[in-house]
């Protein structure tokens, strides 16, 4: 069995001390340890308390997801566990060192009372995994902290600090001195007032008000088609929180909990998510990396360019407290851009998220300068210059004479030749791509863009970097458009030949938001701005892709997106509410017949195909090229930059769950139809649908290779 609890007698208080580390999940013989420790101090006369606490640096971290699927359990059941424990006559007290997560906190729930160390964080995390509190925890917390608070907090499953679980009724005391003395002289007091147990299951004052209230649900049920759309186990939370609130009987909402979680074990969002969890945690191991590389050491960084980019990877390093020093060659947009850092923080100060006092510090860590040179005390630089390879090349010549020895050199170019961009400078060693999606202080992904000459001990200190900077950094090939941007083009360019083919941009737009996206191609080209892509193309002379077509007819027209009210759609003044529009789709009519295009009709389950394939397809190629390491990468990718709903496991795991022969199929059908080159199968998936496996398969040798 893995993990066990300790137990020591403190005079007449039973100690158990969880010891599964490093942060105490509750694995097979942590619950069995509780169980046994909980009846022996029971059954000993000696004991009128028990303190329940966790050694390392975590009280219960959660469930051991290692467990999950496993045909057989070893150990007590958790459940069993908690009715022990609820049902003890001698008062436990949950004395709260570190982390209570999950299962975690739902154990604490089941104690009398709960002391919390200052900086422990608590929370119920299970929505984030597809799942539900399922040990509880739906029908105790409400009756702890109220209804509305225990809704966001479950559903939010967001962590909380111990101080202000402790306003919110979810532990009754934060130790002031150490936590375990704490919690042993708490349970002294206890038995010393006469050795009183509370049972959060007894009390109800904060649930009657709510009784009935249907409002509330249905205010709750709005909401979440707002905050959680498509997902499944919010709305399982929903009806177990309703159900802790209109029925007397708690075992009977203990039963509805476990029907409802058993639901969500079964529901293929809770596969997705968990997928996802574990990817992102791959994404950080590179496999050919050694794992004990020393890292260069980082402690102020140096940007190169105030504009969108540069601002946010500026405020990314304020946010992880490291100095950074901004230049800008153009000393109006260097102010600018200083500015706008100054409102992005004024507006997180505003909404209560970030103190005034925090705001200035960071101010502080974020230096502008309009002398290059200055830039040469950061230990890495960060060029977030416009997107030109020459340009590019000139800035990094110019850092290569002035960063210092072992600095590293990052571009956030977007797919760009990042060899090119190292070629220019003496040491192409230490140059990466460092890949920020915007708005780089919000977006949680970094692309890591090996390049040729990257050395390990660059490429290893880029990826610790970004996570340090909050970021999950996934590693990618230097190729065109690396990961994401690559597969991108297909998604887009499909999009805009069905428009041709007698599609509208509304109906696309709808099926992509259905599927979980927050906009359709469509809206998002008109959020961007059309006319971008219109003026880059005219510098260069204009382009022959019939994609760009509709998109340059649109703009010849004045037509730019939402910045002026009209672009696909139209846009009512103010708003940013997408309308279709008879003008834009009669250049749409008019462009498809000068092209030669048939109209015709498309079936929603063909736009989705024609949409996600290709990204599969693009995904596959990336694979098998090696400028991705794991299929997981891709869909961390996705889901952390683009905006892929997490709960259907990013395009790779998409595909699996839709049959990597039948994706085939399509795929080949789409080429018949059309000759598109992106529809021609990468050689790994007709491999891996040959073999009978999927891109999981392939992860999982992958990651065994570690
Ligand atoms: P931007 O136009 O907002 O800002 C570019 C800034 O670079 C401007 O302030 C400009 O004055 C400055 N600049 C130009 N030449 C310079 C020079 N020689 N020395 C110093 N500063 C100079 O551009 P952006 O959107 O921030 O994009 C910057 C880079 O980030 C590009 O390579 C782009 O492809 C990449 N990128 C952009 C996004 C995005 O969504 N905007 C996302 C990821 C990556």
């Amino acid at each position: 069995m893995k993990g066990t609890v300790h137990y020591d007698q403190r005079g007449e208080v039973a100690l158990l001390s969880i010891d599964n580390p490093p942060v105490n999940p509750l694995s097979s013989g942590v619950r069995q340890g509780l169980y046994d420790g909980v009846s022996r101090a029971i059954g000993d006369d000696s004991i009128s308390a028990i303190v329940v606490t966790g050694m390392h640096r975590a009280f219960i971290a959660g469930a051991d997801i290692s467990e999950f699927g496993a045909s057989a359990r070893e150990g007590a059941g958790l459940h069993e566990v908690l009715k022990i424990m609820e049902s003890s006559t001698k008062p436990i007290i949950a004395a709260i060192n570190g982390t209570a997560f999950g299962g975690g906190l739902e154990v604490a729930l089941c104690c009398d009372y709960r002391i919390a160390a200052a900086t422990a964080p608590v929370g119920l995390p299970e929505v984030k995994l597809g799942l539900l509190p399922g040990a509880g925890g739906t029908q105790r917390l409400p009756r702890l902290t109220g209804v509305e608070t225990a809704l966001q907090t479950i559903i939010s499953g967001n962590p909380m600090a111990a101080p202000d679980a402790l306003a919110m009724g979810i532990v009754d005391r934060i130790a002031t001195g150490d936590i375990l003395e704490d919690g042993i002289s708490m349970a002294r007091e206890i038995v010393a007032a006469g050795s009183a147990t509370r049972k959060i299951r007894d009390l109800d004052e904060k649930i009657v008000a709510d009784r009935g209230n249907t409002a509330l649900f249905e205010k709750f049920e709005a909401n979440l088609n707002k905050t959680h759309r498509g997902q499944f186990a919010p709305t399982q939370i929903l009806k177990c929180v309703e159900v802790a609130v209109n029925t007397d009987d708690f075992d009977a909402g203990l039963a509805r909990e476990a029907e409802l979680f058993a639901e969500c074990m079964a529901h293929p969002q809770r596969e997705a998510l968990i997928h996802v969890f574990f990817a992102e945690r791959a994404a950080g191991k590179i496999l050919d990396l050694p794992k004990d590389l020393p890292l260069l050491k980082i402690e102020r960084g140096s940007v190169v360019g105030a504009g969108t980019m540069g601002g946010g990877i500026a405020m990314c390093f304020a946010n992880a407290g490291m100095p950074v020093r901004v230049y800008d060659k153009d000393a109006e947009n260097l102010a600018r851009g200083i500015k706008v850092i100054a409102g992005n923080y004024a507006r997180t100060v505003s909404r209560g998220r970030l103190s005034q006092d925090e705001m200035d510090k960071r101010m502080a860590l974020i230096i502008p300068t309009e002398n290059f040179d200055d830039l040469n005390d950061g230990d890495v630089v960060i060029e977030a210059v416009y997107e030109n390879l020459d340009l590019k090349k000139e800035i990094f010549g110019r850092l290569d004479k002035i960063m210092k020895a072992g600095a590293l050199l990052a571009s956030n170019t977007s797919g760009l030749d990042l060899d090119a961009i190292a070629a220019a400078t003496s040491r192409p060693e230490q140059v990466c791509g460092m890949h920020f999606f915007s708005p780089a202080n919000v977006m949680r992904l970094l692309e890591v863009v090996r390049g040729e000459g990257s050395s390990p001990a660059t490429l290893a200190t880029a990826m610790s970097l970004g996570k340090r900077l909050g970021k999950v950094s996934v590693m990618a090939g230097n190729c065109p458009g690396f990961i994401g941007n690559r597969m991108l083009g297909g998604y887009t360019r499909q999009a805009s030949m069905m428009i041709l083919e007698g599609a509208t941009p509304a109906q696309v737009d709808k099926v992509i938001y259905d599927f979980g996206l927050a906009m359709g191609p469509f809206a998002m080209n008109d959020m961007v701005g059309l006319d971008l892509g219109w003026r880059a193309r005219k510098m260069v002379g204009g382009s022959n892709q019939v994609t760009v077509r509709i998109p340059d007819e649109l703009c010849e027209l004045g037509r730019y997106g939402q910045k002026n009210g009209k672009g696909y759609y139209r846009y009512e003044e103010g708003s940013r509410v997408p309308l279709p529009d008879p003008e834009a789709d009669a250049v749409i009519a008019r462009v498809a017949g000068e092209l030669g295009y048939q109209q015709r009709d498309f079936s929603d389950a063909e736009i989705l195909k024609r949409c996600i394939y290709p990204l599969v397809n693009i995904g596959a190629k990336l694979l098998e090229e090696g400028h991705a390491l794991r299929a997981g990468d891709i869909d961390t990718v996705y889901v952390n930059g683009y905006g892929f709903p997490a709960y259907v496991g990013g395009p790779m795991w998409y595909a699996d769950t839709q049959g990597l022969d039948n994706v085939l199929a399509d795929m080949e059908g789409f080429y018949k139809e059309t000759g598109d080159e992106v529809w021609k199968p990468s050689a790994l998936l007709l491999k891996l649908v040959k073999e009978g496996r999927n891109f999981a398969s392939l992860d999982a040798a992958t990651n065994a290779t570690n």
